[in-house]
């Protein structure tokens, strides 16, 4: 039978959550420890271990089926691969950051300066559409440093918090990008194999959707379920169930973690009590 062959990376802010995210899609992996390949047990599926720059490239020439890497990573290999799904981590930007002291103006403030770099294609792209004429200087790791060396004016590197920056007495004065981890498959994949992939973007999906809603149980007076309702649009409606107590009811649906906060204060506001709020396992919808 046809296996899938999917990249990931071998070691770096990509690999755990890349093998978690597999894991959690009921995947079982042979082995993967200080291993270039591996396979895994109950799902057709063959796995690479690989620097992360090098997927797109292996991707297209479908030495791999698949890959897991940060769009950052994508866009700057300038390879012939399809993104097919986001997957939610590895959250960041591709910034571009000044000293301190300097006065910030806009893009222009980069004409005939020097910006060191790991990322020169999407870089150079960046600076021919704002019109600046800057020199770029290729480095592969610790671009943060640059400035303070010498070696550049500016540089172009990824941000997630921003602490490595004011460490080196940087600001954060362009965002060019922002990137998160993405599956990128090659275009050109048999029937079976788009068939193998169907099925892990079919586990893939019910995964994020699990981690990014809650399930949500309540009390609420009759005379509030319209109010509450209209608050909780879950995966269909709410399910509502008749209290022993006469007049009220129990609410149940479906909430986006990311808007959790504010819409429990606006439930209790219309008169929701007794909150349970229950992660959810998987999702399928
Ligand atoms: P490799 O040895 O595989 O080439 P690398 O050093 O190039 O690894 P990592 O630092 O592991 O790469 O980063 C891999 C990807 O993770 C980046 O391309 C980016 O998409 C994402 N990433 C990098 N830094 C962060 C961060 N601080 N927070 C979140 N995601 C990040
Ligand atoms: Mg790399």
């Amino acid at each position: 039978m046809e296996k899938l062959k999917i990249a990931i990376q071998k070691s770096g802010r990509l690999s755990e959550n890349s093998l978690k995210l597999l894991e959690e899609c009921g995947i079982k992996i042979n082995n993967s420890t200080g291993v270039l390949k591996s396979t895994a047990r109950n799902f057709p599926m063959e796995l690479l271990f690989l620097r992360d720059d090098d997927i797109p490239q292996y991707v297209e020439q479908q030495v791999a089926d698949i890959g897991i890497l940060g769009e950052n990573g994508v866009l700057e290999s300038e390879k012939d691969v399809a993104i097919v799904e986001q997957l939610g981590f590895a959250g960041c930007r591709l910034s571009l950051a000044i000293p301190n002291r300097e006065e910030y103006s806009g893009p222009t403030y980069f004409n005939n300066k020097k910006i060191a770099t790991s990322y020169p294609a999407i870089l150079s792209k960046f600076l021919r559409e704002n019109n600046v004429t800057a020199t770029i200087e290729k480095i592969s790791g610790s671009v943060e440093i640059a400035p303070g060396i010498g070696l550049a004016d500016g540089i172009c590197d990824i941000v997630s918090s921003g602490s490595t920056l004011l460490s080196n007495g940087l600001k954060e004065v362009e965002t060019i990008m922002k990137s998160q981890a993405v599956i990128i498959k090659n275009k050109n994949l048999s029937a079976g194999k788009e068939a193998i992939l169907e099925k892990l973007l079919f586990r893939i999906k019910a995964v994020k959707g699990a981690t990014e809603n809650k399930y949500i149980l309540l009390n609420a007076p009759e005379k509030a379920v319209k109010k509450i309702c209209d608050l909780l649009p879950g995966m269909k409606s709410p399910t509502i169930t008749p209290l022993v107590e006469q007049g009220w009811v129990s609410i149940h649906s479906v909430i986006r973690e990311d808007d959790f906060w504010e819409r429990i204060d606006k439930l209790r506001a219309a008169g929701a009590e007794g909150i349970l709020v229950i992660p959810i396992e998987k999702m399928i919808s």
